[in-house]
């Protein structure tokens, strides 16, 4: 594994412009390296957390620095616009939406043990899915068995996010003593005794981003390290993943910026015809077309997250929108980059690593189905009042 020397970085809070600038400086030069070594970088992790990437949104009680959801979620759009590395930003959303989880629904036992590591610079997982299946988690067969002072915990889960190098997460499992609505919510120390790690799996792309199984073995969860209410896990849930969701389409909005920009440049250089490429309309189509994709992310992602500060009811749908927007919008913009550049585009490189994390985004974070299948049974909720 290679080892990767953190650039100094002053410990005081970063202004969020700073973010694109501190992405630029540590993540950009290493995400090839880590693309080849399939490794999160945790330098830059280390670099960015200590500047205070995670302390958006956190209220200043809690060692934050106020703020809300929106501007630690334009601050990873940042990180996404500079650092060029969709993997590693997929990390940081796994990770945000346990920042955030915690605040919202934690306890102070649970900001002391689990928040303030993880506005620290440790690293954090949501480990729902198993591996008889994702999308629907509200079959998880991960059980916790009660014991004086807490519950043992004994499950697989898999595919998870960070699961390689993660420090701290947040499982779903049930508790079966108590009867019909039993589905809760674990935060998990995975140093404990009883929790152990599969390697990294090999993924088509985003491999800056290692997923793995988390093994429980009867881990010992205390009493106090349940969020939320025992038994209400599943709704709880849906209100964590729901930023997640928007998250993805800004950062996919923010990661597209400077690869749209590149493009741009190459049409205005390359000839064919007698003229630069970018005078062919079809060309200008594309060009516009990853414009396009790159505006409704935004817009969609950034409608979802402030439906979310809000409290809105419609939250829920507004960010499966931005998730699907976004992920479905980034496949094809991929595409588009790709033959923009002709033969270019397809030798194994920058444009082709772009498709294959493109990929990726169509099920992690919950597949497109199941972002129409969230919208529809929103929509009709709502007619139901
Ligand atoms: C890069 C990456 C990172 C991931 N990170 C995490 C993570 O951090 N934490 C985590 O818990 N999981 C993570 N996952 C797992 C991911 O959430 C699941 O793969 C996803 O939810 C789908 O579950 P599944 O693979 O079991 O497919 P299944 O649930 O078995 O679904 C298979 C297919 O059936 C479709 N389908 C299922 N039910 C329906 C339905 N009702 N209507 C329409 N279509 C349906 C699905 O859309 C899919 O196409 C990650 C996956 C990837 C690829």
């Amino acid at each position: 594994m290679t080892v990767i020397t953190p650039s100094p970085v002053s410990s005081r809070t970063a202004p969020r412009a700073s973010f694109e600038e501190l992405a630029r400086l540590h993540l950009a030069p290493r995400a090839d390296e880590c693309y080849r070594d399939e490794v999160l970088d945790l330098a830059s992790w280390r670099a960015l957390s200590e500047a205070g990437l995670w302390r958006a949104g956190v209220p200043r009680a809690l060692g934050g620095e106020g703020g809300t959801w929106r501007d630690l979620a334009l601050r990873i759009a940042d990180v996404a616009r500079g650092g060029g590395d969709l993997g590693f930003v997929l990390s940081l959303i796994a990770h945000a939406g346990l920042v955030r989880a915690l605040v919202v629904h934690g306890t102070p036992w649970q900001h002391e043990h689990f928040l303030r590591p993880l506005l620290g610079g440790q690293v954090g997982a949501t480990a729902l899915t198993e591996p008889q299946g994702g999308s629907d988690v509200a079959r998880t067969r991960t059980c916790a068995q009660a014991s004086p002072g807490g519950w043992f915990l004994k499950g697989v889960k898999d595919h998870i996010t960070n699961a390689p190098v993660a420090d701290r997460a947040m499982v779903l499992g049930r508790v079966p003593a108590l009867g019909r609505r039993d589905v809760t919510l674990f935060l998990v120390d995975l140093h404990t005794p009883g929790v152990r790690r599969g390697p990294a799996e090999a993924l088509l792309g985003l491999r800056t981003s290692p997923t793995g199984a988390i093994l429980l073995d009867g881990a010992f969860v205390p009493e106090a390290a349940v969020l939320g209410t025992p038994g209400e896990g599943l709704s709880t849930l849906y209100d964590v993943i729901s930023f997640d969701r928007a998250l993805y389409g800004l950062v996919i909005s923010a990661f597209l910026e400077p690869e749209l920009d590149r493009a741009v440049g190459f049409a205005q250089e390359r000839e064919a015809f007698g003229s630069p490429i970018i005078d062919h309309q079809y060309v200008q189509g594309r060009i516009t077309d990853v414009r396009i994709v790159i505006e409704t992310a935004r817009a969609t992602a950034l409608a979802g997250i402030d439906a979310i500060v809000a409290g809105d009811p419609e939250a829920s749908l507004r960010c499966s929108v931005a998730k699907y927007v976004g992920s479905e919008g980034l496949v094809g913009a991929a595409k588009d980059l790709m033959v923009l550049h002709g033969h270019l585009g397809y030798v194994r490189g920058s444009h082709t690593r772009v498709v294959q994390d493109a990929l990726g985004t169509l099920i992690a974070g919950g597949t497109s189905d199941m972002q129409r299948k969230n919208i529809l049974n929103r929509m009709l909720a709502a007619r139901r009042g």
